[in-house]
Parts: structure tokens; C-alpha cells; sequence
């Protein structure tokens, strides 16, 4: 089963995406959906309004989860080519609900950053409240996997020690378009994931590098605090991301993101910079007022 959150006008929908047709499920968002205890049951049988699948306007997978945790160094490769030793615990870090964005709206590159980079990540949500889990409830309080680029603005996040400041950007974290549940991912342990830069292949690695899997991750997190119902976790990149290249890249006005994941879905993302996005708003600021 695939679940979205769609924006309709002032408002938003949780939908069930079925082919080429998202149906909607009379609640506002996926973490409105995982919050109902039989949720598998009930959103793959509910019916309601129906929308082409393919023009929808995704809004952030979940809006406003209570926790989005996200993982540093994970994936070994990586880890080894930057010329570090395999950590014992995974370095954990936070971001906040309003880093979020659509999986398909334009990036924004902040004017006050000119190293804005990606970060291709494959998204676990959370979709029963998980306290002290072993690794068996652990597995079992995932919902399904999602897309997600943890866009890192670098000369933000390497001014000081605690890498936040690069990582919490307003509307800087593409997720989505959608959930998928784990009997449709299948082996979610080795899936292939990409990140493109206008079609240039930047990242390219296999879920089996990482060093601490989905379930570990929630088992760990769940030791510190209880995950809830539409909690993320950003589960780290592999190597490639711009500032690790010689000479360094970094994204650009004009450039098209495109983060995929096999058997989980794509977000593609146009960059903008801030004030062609603030132009925008003040057209459309202008043609409401006409
Ligand atoms: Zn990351």
C-alpha cells in the first residue's frame, strides 16, 4: 500500500495511491492515518473522493511528525573513503517539522548559503508508538520507507562542532511522494539508491552498505525516547554528496534534483534561488489582491 499527503486548496488529504489514482481517505495527512491503531486495515479498505495520481500536489509526506531523527556517517563506503573508523553507535541528530517540503515542489536555495548540497536517504516512518523495542518490535512499529534528501548547507554546518545549523533550513528537506509499506518494499535491506543532478548520477549505492539498519535504528532511537505514529528517521547518505568532490559541487538556480529509490518512489526537486522564489510570492501575492 502506497499513502500520501496531497495539498487540495487551503487544506490538505491523506490519500492511498493506487495506480494511477490517489484516493482520498478523509483525514489530513498520513501521521493522521498511522495514528489509528488498525490503520492497515482501514485506509486500504475506506473510499472517498478520487484525484489523477500523476497532477497531484504532494505537501511533505507527514507535516508535522513529532520527531524527525536523522543518522550521520551510516553507510560503510563512505565512512571508509572519508578516512574514518567504523562508529560503534550511530551519530544522531534532529530537524524540525517545518524542514519538510513536497516531493516535487521547488528547492530554495537559501541567499545566505553558497554551498547548498544533497544527501539521498532512504525514510523510515514510524507507525506505532515503540519505547525500548528489541529488534523483533523494533521492525514491526515501521510503517513503510519513503524518499528523503537531507539537503545540508555545508558552510553552515561545518561553522561549529553540531552540525544543525547546515541541517535545519526552512523547506529544505524534499520527502515522499509517498509511504510504501514493507510487503511492497520487500527487502528493504538492499534497495539501489541514486541522487542526479540534472541527470548526472552523484550518488549511487545499495541499502546493504549501511551499517545500521532500519530496525537497529528504531531499536536504538526507541532506548531514548518513544517514536510515535508519522516519526521519520533519515537513515544517512552514501558517498558522493558535492562537498566531498574535487573540486567541490554544489547545487545551482535552474539545476533539477532527483533523489530515487528502487521500489520506494522519486522526488524531483527544481532549485530556485531565493529571490526568484520571493518574486513568486510577491506575483502571487499581487494576483490575489487584483
Ligand atoms: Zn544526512
Amino acid at each position: 500500500m502506497r499513502l500520501a499527503t496531497i495539498r487540495l486548496g487551503d487544506r490538505t488529504a491523506a490519500v492511498r495511491v493506487e495506480g494511477d489514482t490517489a484516493v482520498e481517505l478523509g483525514v489530513p495527512d498520513v501521521r493522521a492515518v498511522l495514528e489509528r491503531g488498525e490503520w492497515r486495515s482501514w485506509a486500504a479498505a475506506i473510499d472517498g473522493p478520487r484525484h489523477p495520481s500523476a497532477a497531484v500536489d504532494h505537501a511533505p509526506l507527514v507535516p508535522n511528525p513529532s520527531k524527525i531523527l536523522c543518522v550521520g556517517l551510516n553507510y560503510r563506503s563512505h565512512i571508509l573513503e572519508m578516512g574514518r573508523e567504523l562508529p560503534t553507535h550511530p551519530t544522531l541528530f534532529a530537524k524540525f517539522a517545518d524542514t519538510l517540503m513536497g516531493a516535487r515542489d521547488d528547492l530554495v536555495l537559501p541567499a545566505v548559503s553558497d554551498e547548498v548540497d544533497w544527501e539521498a536517504e532512504l525514510g523510515v516512518v514510524i507507525g506505532a508508538p515503540v519505547r525500548r523495542a528489541s529488534s523483533a518490535e523494533a521492525a514491526a512499529a515501521i510503517a513503510g520507507y519513503t524518499v528523503l534528501n537531507d539537503v545540508s548547507m555545508r558552510d553552515w554546518q561545518w561553522r561549529t562542532a553540531q552540525w544543525l545549523s547546515g541541517k535545519a533550513f526552512e523547506a529544505s528537506t524534499p520527502v515522499g511522494p509517498w509511504l510504501v509499506t514493507p510487503d511492497e518494499v520487500g527487502d528493504a535491506a538492499d534497495l539501489a539508491l541514486r541522487c542526479e543532478v540534472d541527470g548526472m548520477v552523484m550518488q549511487s549505492s545499495r541499502t546493504s552498505d549501511l551499517l545500521f539498519g532500519p530496525a537497529d535504528l528504531v531499536a536504538y532511537i526507541s532506548q531514548i525516547t518513544t517514536l510515535r505514529p508519522g516519526d521519520l528517521i533519515a537513515t544517512g547518505t552514501p558517498g558522493g554528496v558535492g562537498a566531498a568532490r574535487t573540486p567541490k559541487v554544489f547545487l545551482a538556480p535552474g539545476q533539477v534534483l532527483r533523489t530515487v529509490i528502487e521500489r520506494v518512489g522519486e522526488c524531483v526537486n527544481t532549485c530556485v534561488a531565493e529571490g526568484d522564489a520571493m518574486k513568486d510570492v510577491d506575483l502571487a501575492v499581487a494576483e490575489r489582491r487584483r
